[in-house]
């Protein structure tokens, strides 16, 4: 196995590795996982919780540096804490008089569901499974509780698979004819036990350890192992959570929810998830262990059932409840277990949760004095706002599809958001196909950790079993995908690749529609349509608490009337960065374009040329106006900021290769005369502008400098336009943007032809009309010598896409295609630098860009337009490196908005804990 890289770790034969639950707390989640702060911070607020202990994230760090051996001491820590448990329980662990039994489970830092599993009912053996049966007076129940141990720590400690099991216990109900677990007796499960040691044999080699401490210590050092487990691994991958955290280890005393109907286990949400609507919500079996609620094999009531089977418990939980929540001031997800009418509270967590009920949480939290502005601000992810700006059914599209008979099941809810996809059978062909570029969604009888892969690249998740609370809906809520559980009419056959629904066939690879937040399946595609924003009156009061909180401006990038206007409605004070070379790609422009292009160069010597040169910007000059005219409008009284044409003039011409083959073929067929001539000469011209790095070569303010007309034929164009709007009475504020420079004197030669373009067109008119010129720093020599470029340039816009492509020296075509992946799972990259902002270095430059620039001209107008202005961790980059704004895509304009409040937010306690900090 490969090694961990961890931090340095602690050793030493006198450190704690070990924390009995009333020694630790609930703030030390780092140290003891959200499960054993839960379980210490229940104890200490006298809870009842059964007594146990936590093994330190520390011990399993250090366990990973000691090359795979529990650190000095933490096994006779282990075993003082043991015995303390024993005291307070009066049992032993594998006392044959006396059982104590324990579950070991792991429990990260933060939650990661389903990922590490739990082993329950350690101690047990063939003297000590007597014991049990004797002091409950039932054997019956013993022996279920022995099969289940060692079924358990055959698949999650010695990693056997969970057919081998499956098949004896099958067989043995088939034997018995049981149709249920329930129907078989104590004798009959006794020979279970016998057979599933025969299993662990075969497949180990090696008898089942009788020995409870030998038990202990194989199921602790694999709670230790799983962290580097695969499903670990892909899950901490996909939520970037650091592999170096650690797990920690809880052994605690069982209870049992299986001793008879006035016992049961459950769990449930402090509030819906879902909805966010104020009431407990989640499930509760009778009679069961707390592993058969979570996998949802048995299909649980509704937690108020509860209330029927012992309303004097229920209601105990019910305060139990509003106390946790109160006390952690969040919405919890709870654990509990009751044995023989006795309420035990196993786990308290925050809950895991839509972006639906965030922002509900979030602002009713407010309203009930629970949490302030600034504390509500922190509890919405931006993923939550994402996911609210999801797509979702077109009604009457829904409506078509209904009547035509394509509704084919309804499951429950459980993550929302419409999704659209092929239906695949296994994870493995989800993730395949996903990673091919299909929509897909994953349709399973249930999901477990191993089906993670095959989730993150699904649109969507459908199970046929199930509740609200089973792996499948707690995964997909987490990861903000649509989710349907509990669809208990499809039926999925993997054998024949094919599901089936009330005797319909669905063929795997056959599109299929779903809606998880009313459960419906749909055969074929059911349009979608975008969410409604301006009427979502959550999600606008968090952003208006996010407006008042952030220092950052948010901008979008947008290059359409259409776009601005929709990014407008999104929140954007301006626009960071309209790509005009955009605007050239429409078919009708295309022709204009290209006899500009062909004759720029020519045009220099040959007066023919030169004249269809000036015809095609003429041409191009009134499409620019209008352009301009509409987008200006479209923000007017806010900035928009106008980049000049900035990429390689070949990429609006036919590719050289293509038109190579063409000509060829147009030869070899003997096909002459002025079509074979006119494509001839187009190969000539498109060979010569050729160039071996298009990215590093004739584009940005180069093209200007080259050939001046065209910047000139866009400034006449944006001052023109924004001249009639002004005498409309409209208040338009174009700001002209030259890109690429590296040089103060390409920019200062491009400026002043401009300013001489744009002194005319607005001396002509007689029109104060307000604008800007400034540069984009995406070139390193830029940010080094910002201070000489701010002599010329009245703002900067970082272009981080190019910045991080020259600072990185990877070409940004074909790093994410070629490397970047391999580059992410051999840890050499942390992040795709081209999403999230490499702070260490491109951010350095950033940095002495805004120092340099600001020393030169004080009120510097700074933002960032590359795609990193949208991606919440670059947007609290860009607040501390002082910038005025960030731009991004208009749909991640309320993501920017609310990551820019959490960024000032976070800003000041920072300041403020290190002022605390300081010591007199
Ligand atoms: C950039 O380089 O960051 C940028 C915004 O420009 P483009 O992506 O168009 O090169
Ligand atoms: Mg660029």
């Amino acid at each position: 196995m490969a090694q961990a890289s961890t931090p340095s770790a602690v050793t030493g034969t006198t450190h704690k590795w070990v924390f009995p639950f009333e020694e630790g707390s609930a703030d030390m989640r780092d140290l003891l996982g959200g499960k054993g702060a839960g379980c210490a911070g229940m104890t200490r607020a006298g809870l009842p919780v059964p007594p146990g202990f936590t093994i330190t994230t520390e011990a399993c760090v250090a366990y990973y540096s000691a090359g795979q051996q529990f650190p000095p001491g933490m096994w006779e820590q282990t075993l003082a804490a043991l015995e303390a448990v024993e005291k307070k329980t009066g049992k032993k662990l594998g006392d044959p008089a006396d059982p104590l039994l324990v579950s070991v489970r792991s429990g990260a830092r933060v939650s990661m569901p389903g990922m590490m599993d739990t082993v329950l009912n350690l101690g047990l053996n063939d003297r000590s499974v007597e014991g049990l049966a004797r002091l409950t007076d039932n054997r019956r129940f013993a022996y279920d509780a022995y099969r289940r141990f060692i079924q358990m720590f055959g698949r999650i400690v010695q990693d056997i698979a969970p057919e081998a099991f499956d098949e004896v216990f099958e067989a043995a109900k088939t034997r018995a004819g049981a149709k249920q677990d329930t129907d078989l007796g104590a004798e009959q499960l006794k020979k279970i036990v016998a057979e599933f040691k025969q299993v662990v044999r075969r497949q180990t080699g090696r008898d089942f350890p009788a020995d409870p401490l030998d038990q202990l210590s194989q199921a602790i050092e694999a709670v230790f192992r799983s962290w580097m487990g695969k499903r670990a691994v892909d899950y901490r991958r996909a939520e970037k959570i650091s592999d170096e955290w650690g797990t920690a280890v809880n052994v605690q005393a069982m209870v049992f929810g299986n001793m008879g109907f006035d016992s049961g286990t459950g769990v449930a949400f402090t509030r819906d998830p879902t909805t966010g609507q104020k009431q407990l919500y989640g499930n509760f079996l009778a009679n069961a262990q707390g592993e058969d609620v979570v996998a949802g094999i048995r299909n649980a009531e509704p937690i108020a059932a509860m209330r029927d089977h012992n309303p004097g418990v229920y209601a105990e939980f019910e305060r139990i409840a509003a106390q946790l929540e109160r006390a952690y001031r969040d919405m919890q997800d709870l654990e509990f277990t009751v044995e023989r009418g006795k309420l035990y509270m196993l786990q308290t967590r925050s809950g895991k949760r839509t972006g639906r009920s965030a922002v509900k949480i979030a602002r009713d939290m407010v309203a009930e004095g629970i949490l302030s502005v600034d504390e509500a601000l922190l509890r919405v992810e931006p993923r939550h706002v994402e996911q609210l700006l999801l797509p979702r059914f077109d009604e009457q599209a829904k409506a078509a599809a209904e009547s035509a008979g394509r509704l084919i099941a309804k499951g429950v809810p459980a993550s929302p958001g419409a999704a659209v996809g092929e239906a695949v059978l296994d994870p493995d062909r989800a993730e395949e196909r996903a990673r091919a570029g299909a929509r897909v969604v994953l349709v399973r009888p249930e999901t477990s950790p191993d089906d993670f892969h095959g989730m993150i690249g699904s649109q969507g998740i459908l199970t046929s079993r199930g509740g609200t609370s089973s792996h499948a809906a707690v995964v997909a809520r987490g990861l903000g995908k649509p989710c349907i559980v509990g669809a208990e009419t499809v039926r999925v056959d993997l054998a024949r690749r094919v599901f089936s629904v009330d005797g319909r066939q669905v063929a795997e690879g056959e599109l299929i529609s779903i809606d998880g937040g009313s459960g419906e399946v749909l055969l074929g595609e059911v349009t979608t349509v975008e969410p409604n924003f301006a009427e979502d009156e959550d999600l606008q009061q968090v952003l208006r608490w996010a407006d008042e909180r952030r220092r950052l401006g948010v901008w979008a990038n947008a290059d359409r009337a259409r776009d601005a206007t929709k990014a407008r409605e999104l929140g954007a004070q301006g626009i960071g960065l309209c790509r005009t070379e955009h605007m050239f790609e429409e078919a009708e422009r295309l022709p204009f374009v290209r006899q500009m292009i062909l004759n720029a160069a020519p045009a220099k010597r040959d007066p023919e040329a030169r004249k269809e040169y000036l015809a095609a910007l003429e041409k191009l000059l009134g499409y620019q106006r209008e352009d301009f005219k509409s987008l200006l409008k479209a923000m007017d009284g806010r900035p928009v900021i106008i980049r000049l044409l900035d990429p390689p003039l070949h990429e609006f011409l036919p590719k050289y290769e293509d038109l190579l083959v063409e000509v060829t073929e147009m030869r070899a067929r003997g096909q002459g005369g002025p079509e074979l001539s006119e494509r001839e000469e187009l190969l000539r011209a498109v060979a010569v502008m050729r160039e071996a790095n298009p990215m590093l070569g004739l584009r940005g303010c180069r093209l200007g400098l080259l050939y001046p007309e065209i910047n000139e034929m866009q400034v006449r164009a944006i001052l023109e336009a924004a001249v009639e709007l002004k005498k409309q009475g409209h208040d338009p504020q174009p700001e002209i943007m030259i890109p690429l420079v590296g040089d103060v004197r390409e920019l200062r030669r491009v400026k002043e032809q401009l300013v001489k373009t744009a002194e005319t067109v607005t001396g002509q008119a007689g029109a104060d009309v307000h604008y800007k010129f400034g540069t984009m720093i995406e070139i390193p020599r830029a940010a080094l010598t910002a201070d000489m470029i701010a002599q010329e340039a009245e703002f900067f816009s970082f272009g981080t896409n190019d910045l991080t492509q020259t600072v990185y020296g990877f070409s940004r075509d074909d790093a994410e295609g070629k490397f970047l992946g391999f580059y992410q799972d051999e840890k050499l990259l942390p992040n795709n630098p081209f999403q999230v902002l490499d702070a260490e270095g491109v951010g350095k430059l950033v940095e002495m860009g805004v120092q340099l620039g600001r020393k030169t001209r004080p009120d510097l107008e700074i933002g960032i337009c590359g795609e990193h202005g949208g991606d919440p961790e670059s947007v609290a980059f860009c607040h501390g490196a002082g910038l005025n704004y960030v731009s991004a895509s208009p749909y991640r304009v309320p993501i920017a908005r609310l990551a820019a409040a959490q960024a000032a937010i976070r800003g000041e306690s920072n300041t403020a804990s290190r002022e605390s900090a300081t010591p007199e």
